[in-house]
């Protein structure tokens, strides 16, 4: 069994990943360092900790305890506790010791008899909706045997399946996953390799070879296209992912439009990291609507947000 998975949450009555009413469990880790990501938390394979700073009385307790010197509390242009994550070694303490409910661990292991019985209280609205479970992260595939262990389970209760990926994995581990997989929901960020890799640090080789295999394989997909300003919010992208899809055959059941959006700018602060997009503001259905119809004109399915 894959070691240390741990789990940001798991999201009941989610509409945005996949058909109907789903609960979707967000796997920690993820190999793209993708700068628009809307799950920052999910980024690193490692517990880590939130700073709430409406709860913080800036009592200076964590820095007390904090076995590493990583927070500061002398104050630094007025900016107290300063977390040095670098230093940090994630013990946790100072989470613990917080008297305010200002630090909050992201990430935590669960068993599998607590996730399932958590996907299987909604099983009603998932057969009302046409929805289910939904295993994304972060990236699951990082963790084939968790994830196939999950879809199993969801599958043996008569639950639908999604797997949430953006393709970047071995071969194997989608070999994993797939047999218990009814959906997989498939993410094309760009088309061209180079600047795929300047903006993700990860080349899409593989992932389109991945999407051709899984296409191959009769497995159902939906494309999911993250619409990005100033990096991919262009016709000519919209019209080679459209142009790959055909490639991949009647695989494809349909394409997500998922425009940009900045409500994930209050997590990157809450965890100390750098938002490349803050103050970019989000985009709307009627941005991203010449692309829709594009995308209908040739013959696929669209929805908007997932
Ligand atoms: S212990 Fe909690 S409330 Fe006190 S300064 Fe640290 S984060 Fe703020
Ligand atoms: S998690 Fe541990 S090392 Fe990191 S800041 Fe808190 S007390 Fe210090």
């Amino acid at each position: 069994m894959d070691n240390n998975v741990l789990v940001t949450n798991v999201q009941r009555f989610s509409t945005n990943d996949g058909p109907g009413i789903r609960t979707t469990v967000f796997l920690k880790g993820c190999h793209l360092k993708c700068p628009w990501c809307h799950n920052p938390e999910c980024i690193n394979p490692y517990k880590e900790f939130y700073y709430l700073e409406k709860n913080c009385l800036k009592c200076g307790h964590c820095a007390e305890v904090c076995p590493e010197g990583a927070i500061d509390f002398q104050g630094v242009n007025g900016e107290f506790p300063k977390r040095d994550r670098k230093k940090c070694t994630r013990c946790m303490i100072c989470v613990n010791e917080c008297p305010y409910g200002a630090l909050e661990t992201v990430g935590r292991e669960w068993t599998f008899d607590e996730l399932i019985k958590e996907v299987e209280a909604d099983k009603l609205f998932y057969e009302n909706s046409g929805g289910g479970l939904t295993v994304s992260g972060g990236e699951c595939l990082d963790y084939p045997e968790f994830t196939a262990g999950l879809l199993k389970l969801a599958k043996d209760a008569g639950i639908h399946t999604c797997l949430d990926t953006s393709g970047f994995a071995p071969w194997k581990s989608i070999e994993q996953v797939l047999p218990y997989t009814d959906l997989v929901l498939f993410d094309i960020k760009c088309m061209d390799s180079r600047k795929h890799l300047e903006a993700t640090g990860v080349s899409n080789e593989i992932i389109l070879r991945n999407a051709q295999k899984i296409a191959d394989a009769t497995k159902k997909m939906r494309l999911r296209l993250p619409i990005i300003p100033g990096f991919n919010d262009e016709l000519r992208h919209i019209e080679e992912v459209v142009k790959f899809a055909r490639e991949l055959g009647p695989a494809v059941e349909g394409i997500d439009l998922l425009p940009f959006h900045n409500w994930a700018e209050g997590k990157y602060k809450q965890l100390d990291i750098v938002y490349a997009f803050a103050g970019v503001g989000a985009l709307f259905p009627e941005h991203v609507a010449e692309f829709q119809k594009i995308i209908e004109n040739n013959g696929f399915e669209v929805t908007i947000g997932g």
